[in-house]
């Protein structure tokens, strides 16, 4: 990607430092057009949204990694219902679950790194290299390692602008979005799951740590190398 745009992500990143949501969001719209994609994990949708009300047909990045939670593909399937505009790009690996285990056996369990980077980090940086922004929901609050997330930066792994409009929500601030707007959420939520990824690595959190401590957890792990 041009030296031009990471400049660009770099000016915007001070500009817009204290941008509320909406903000963030308008800014984004106005300045990538069509060439922008939000990013969800099925959790809720609390970001789609936000971000349907600056472009109603935006385009849903959803990494399809064949290990989702079935509660996870019926909340994709709900938000497709529910924003019928927007379009939701299902980013997949090369194989399937079922090659890959027969070639590799269980990976999540004796590599998690090495699943990760074939069903979540190869997916999204191909689906990346078609756009020039892409939208996350990472808040500050989510884990010791996002607690400086800026609103705006450059993704220099994936060659892109990269924005974060929640980034400073706290909980309240977002369990709020949900309940004053009627946002969809995965049922999963309400049984104690707060930070949902594929379901051989996904655990409810135990109590006082945060919400991210139930990925991987015993694992020594603690993100997918989307955000890293
Ligand atoms: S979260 Fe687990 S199952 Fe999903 S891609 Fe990573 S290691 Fe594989």
């Amino acid at each position: 990607m041009s030296t031009d745009l990471k400049e660009f992500a770099e000016k915007a990143s001070a500009e817009l430092a204290d941008a509320t949501a909406a903000e963030a969001l308008a800014w984004t719209a106005e300045h990538f057009g069509e060439s922008w994609i939000v990013a969800s994990n099925m959790q809720d949708a609390v970001l789609i949204d936000l971000a349907a009300q600056v472009k109603p047909d935006v385009d849903v990045l959803f990494l399809e990694t064949g290990y989702h939670f079935p509660e996870t593909i019926g909340t994709r399937d709900a938000v497709a219902t529910v924003y019928p505009k927007l379009t939701i790009v299902n980013a997949q690996a090369e194989q399937s679950v079922a090659d890959q285990e027969a070639e590799f056996g269980l990976l999540n369990q004796t590599a998690p790194d090495r699943c990760c980077f074939l069903r979540k980090v190869v997916p999204l940086r191909q689906t990346l290299s078609r756009y020039d922004a892409w939208v996350t929901g990472v808040r500050r609050v989510d884990a010791p390692t996002r607690a400086t997330t800026p609103i705006v930066q450059w993704d220099d792994r994936n060659g892109l602008v990269k924005v974060n409009p929640i980034a400073p929500w706290s909980d309240d601030e977002f369990n709020a979005y949900i309940a004053d707007h009627g946002i969809l959420e995965n049922p999963l939520v309400s049984e104690g799951y707060l930070s949902i990824g594929c379901a051989p690595c996904t655990a409810k959190p135990l109590p006082g740590q945060d919400a991210r401590s139930g990925r991987w957890a015993g694992q020594g792990k603690t993100e997918c190398g989307l955000h890293g």
